[in-house]
């Protein structure tokens, strides 16, 4: 099955996605089309319900020397920092927004990876940052959704145009 990037708009990125009950060829076929996805469009993180898939598995690759890349499958962030930090994020599903987010500086995430092993990862700065970020996606949410009300009102026009980028893809 051909997979491919969705758009705000696309009511997939608003679900809570389900948990995968078994790593098997599907999900691995999956994850080998989201790869490629995410390094033609530059990203260095990608979640399932970005290629309109409601599963919660997300790839990374920071292209840091921090293990990259990773396959998380059912990611649950099991603790993090008290510690917060301000960076700016766009994301794949939002072409040409960026803005300053804050999140907490380190997490600890437990997962299955492509295999369906149990890993834990203890991340910080922005390998801390893109798992937070996709696994927010899993959950319906965007990096919209935590930043100031009054500056995400300034992207309004910016949000229709890629609703409307949204529509067309779709049909
Ligand atoms: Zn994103």
């Amino acid at each position: 099955m051909k997979h491919q990037l969705v758009y705000y708009g696309n009511e997939t990125l608003r679900k809570t996605a389900a948990e995968i009950s078994a790593v098997d060829g599907n999900i691995q076929s999956l994850i080998d089309e989201m790869f490629p996805i995410m390094y033609k469009n530059d990203g260095i993180g990608l979640a399932a319900p970005q290629v309109g898939v409601s599963l919660r598995l997300i790839v990374v690759d920071t292209k840091e020397k921090d293990g990259s890349p990773f396959v998380l499958i059912n990611p649950v962030i099991t603790d993090h920092s008290s510690k917060t930090v301000d960076y700016e994020e766009g994301c794949l599903s939002l072409p040409g927004i960026f803005s300053t987010v804050s999140r907490p500086d380190k997490v600890t995430v437990t997962a299955l990876d492509r295999e369906g092993k149990e890993t834990v990862i203890e991340a910080k700065g922005l390998l801390a940052r893109v798992f937070q970020h996709e696994i927010d996606h899993l959950d319906g949410h965007l990096f919209i959704d935590r930043i100031d009300p009054d500056e995400r009102n300034e992207f309004r026009h910016a949000l229709k145009k890629i609703k409307k980028l949204s529509k067309a893809v779709s049909q």
